[in-house]
């Protein structure tokens, strides 16, 4: 009897909130969203001309942001260039990813975000391997009642079998944001911002850490997370985002 619910739940959900193309907000087939689909045939194909599953270790030319280095971090895998100011597929994933990021675009981002972390060279066994996120600011999880990095973080535990931790926290609520920053002042903020969990050291120690946010600009902000869960015993940071920005 559940099921009967369930099931015609599902339905009527489907029929009333019919799943949209997060490209283009096209009507998809309810079969295709069932199976994961996010974007309608079109879309699919843009992403998929976009999309480049890449690992980056590393410094120097083809290696990771200096920032990352910096904080010790030496392994990065990421989805796609991101260009702010186009509006085609990829981006429009990331806009909804920040905003209003429904299960289907988290779940097919950490299912992308999983084969990256593939490619990742002397991975230790999956027991030896926790996710966590950056966390954001309260205020915009306030304003869109979302975390992304959160979800993604969560979304990759699932899809890689790792346990999912939060490891790293944030202090003042009135703290600039780093997008407002120039990047000479992103690492001294990020630096006054986060700090770790309690108890990230109990988790934390002799484990590799994968640590998610959508995107990467300067580098900065997973930089000092990175150096912080160093300081908390890991002994290997990677990072995961969706995007670059080019
Ligand atoms: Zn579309």
């Amino acid at each position: 009897m559940n099921n009967f619910f369930k099931y015609n739940g599902e339905r009527l959900r489907a029929f009333f909130f019919p799943p949209v193309c997060v490209g283009c907000r096209e009507v998809l087939d309810v079969g295709e969203a069932e199976r994961g689909a996010v974007f309608c045939p079109e879309c699919a194909a843009k992403w998929k001309s976009r999309e480049r599953i890449t690992y980056l270790s590393g410094l120097g030319k083809g290696g990771v942001p200096p920032l990352l280095g910096v904080g010790g971090c030496f392994d990065m895998v990421t989805l796609v260039k991101y260009r702010p100011s186009r509006n085609s597929a990829p981006e429009k994933i990331i806009y909804h990813l920040k905003r209003k990021s429904g299960r289907r675009v988290v779940n097919f981002l950490a299912g992308r975000l999983a084969l990256g972390i593939e490619k990742v060279e002397k991975l230790p066994p999956s027991q030896d391997i926790l996710v966590t996120y950056v966390p954001r600011q309260h205020r915009t999880v306030c304003k869109t009642g979302v975390n992304q990095a959160e979800r993604l973080a969560k979304g990759l535990s699932c899809a890689t079998g790792y346990e999912f931790c939060r490891l790293i926290s944030r202090r003042g609520i009135f703290a600039p944001a780093q997008k407002k920053l120039d990047t000479a002042r992103r690492r001294q903020n990020a630096r006054d911002i986060f700090l770790l969990c309690d108890g990230a050291e109990l988790l934390c120690s002799g484990k590799t850490v994968v640590i998610t946010d959508d995107l990467l600009t300067t580098g900065a902000t997973l930089g000092v997370c990175a150096a912080l869960l160093y300081s908390a015993g890991a002994t290997r940071v990677i990072c995961a985002t969706v995007a670059v920005t080019a």
